[in-house]
């Protein structure tokens, strides 16, 4: 069966390679004669797969000593409420930068346990740019500042660390980790959902610097407790074992691939090559200001969306699948995460000539 190029923003495609291993070895994993999702968590091959992939993903990432590496459940949407319960008391402050859907999210979700001040919005740009963090109303007195590295659905991206309060960062990454080499010990909470650079939905990695491990709420639910979970190794209740293991699965494929300094030299040639056949074309439009779009999600329009739904079934009739927009901005949308070759990506960008050729 011919796999197609999945261009979905989540949950996304899966390098190849990481699912005919997982399919290989799905029936006896490790010589067990069982499968990896029918082994005891607490066994000596699970326990040895688990302390293998940490090692792994902090390589890749070059955490530091001092943060903690956690793999939770509920995806990036329990860290919504996770971070302010971990972080802060209910009279507390915490500072959000909106920058599109899930950081507008995340704001609400927060309100529910402290005072949210929105330091930034960009809707009345319809989240095209990102607002220059001079002009971010920040509190004196913040628990911490929330922004969103990448909005998934609007394709606009952080290219800096802002520095703009001397709270601890906390940062939704769920669409743009290990896609480039990132500085952690900028940050004291990245968290992100695995659905799109990492393994499957559901799973969560959250990296915690150790002076922000101490200050939950009582009343936070173990399962999303830093420390408990520190200090239970993501164990205080049964991990989700299938996911743990295709998560590890793919950070070996990305130290083979080179690590991420590789995958950020081939994640930049793939978006830029898409914006500029989009920019080339009259036919082909981005509203996203260059210097704040998203080398993983890229939403583009048609000149004509009454061309929507042939450009759509033809893409699909060809080898080309979830290219739809998302359905609050419309028109398509291209993710390329790590795992969508370079050649999908060219192949994308011929269909659209050739489609702009017969309709534009
Ligand atoms: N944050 C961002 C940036 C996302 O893209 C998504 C999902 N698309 C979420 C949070 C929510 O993740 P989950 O569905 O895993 O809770």
């Amino acid at each position: 069966m011919d796999r197609v190029y999945n261009f979905s923003a989540g949950p996304a495609t899966l390098p190849t390679a990481v699912l005919e291993q997982a399919q290989a070895e799905l029936l006896n994993w490790h010589g067990t004669g069982m499968s990896v999702m029918e082994v005891s968590h607490r066994g000596k091959d699970f326990v040895e797969l688990a302390a293998h992939s940490e090692r792994t993903l902090r390589n890749l990432l070059a955490v530091p000593e001092n943060y903690r590496v956690l793999f939770l459940q509920g995806g990036a949407t329990l860290q919504f409420a996770g971070v302010p319960l971990n972080l802060a008391g209910p009279s507390a402050t915490a500072d959000y930068v909106v920058t599109g859907n899930w950081g507008s999210k995340a704001s609400v979700e927060a309100g529910r346990y402290l005072k949210v001040n929105v330091a930034a919005d960009a809707k009345d740009t319809k989240y095209t740019t990102i607002p220059d963090p001079a002009s971010w109303t920040v509190s004196d007195d913040a628990a911490y500042l929330h922004y969103t590295p990448n909005e998934t659905i609007y394709g606009v991206e952080f290219h800096a660390v802002p520095e703009v309060s001397a709270a601890p960062l906390v940062v939704d990454m769920s669409s743009t980790i290990l896609s480039r080499p990132v500085d952690v010990s900028r940050f004291g909470v990245i968290y992100a959902g695995a659905q799109k650079n990492i393994g499957p939905a559901g799973l969560a990695i959250v990296i915690v610097r150790d002076d922000l491990l101490d200050r939950a709420r009582p009343e936070t639910p173990s399962v999303v407790n830093y420390r408990v979970m520190a200090d239970s190794d993501s164990m205080s209740n049964t991990p989700p074992t299938l996911a743990w293991y295709l998560a590890a699965l793919v950070f070996d494929w990305l130290t083979e691939q080179g690590g991420l300094s590789a995958m950020a030299e081939r994640n930049k040639r793939k978006a830029s090559k898409l914006y500029a056949a989009i920019d080339a074309s009259n036919f082909y439009q981005n509203p996203v200001v260059p210097a704040h779009r998203s080398w993983m999600n890229i939403p583009f329009t048609l000149a004509d969306a009454e061309l929507d739904g042939a450009f759509l079934q033809e893409a699909a009739a060809g080898e080309f699948a979830n290219l739809k927009g998302h359905r609050s901005v419309g028109g398509m949308r291209a993710s390329l995460y790590n795992a969508m070759p370079e050649a999908g990506v060219d192949a994308l960008i011929e269909f659209m000539a050739e489609f702009e050729r017969r309709r534009g």
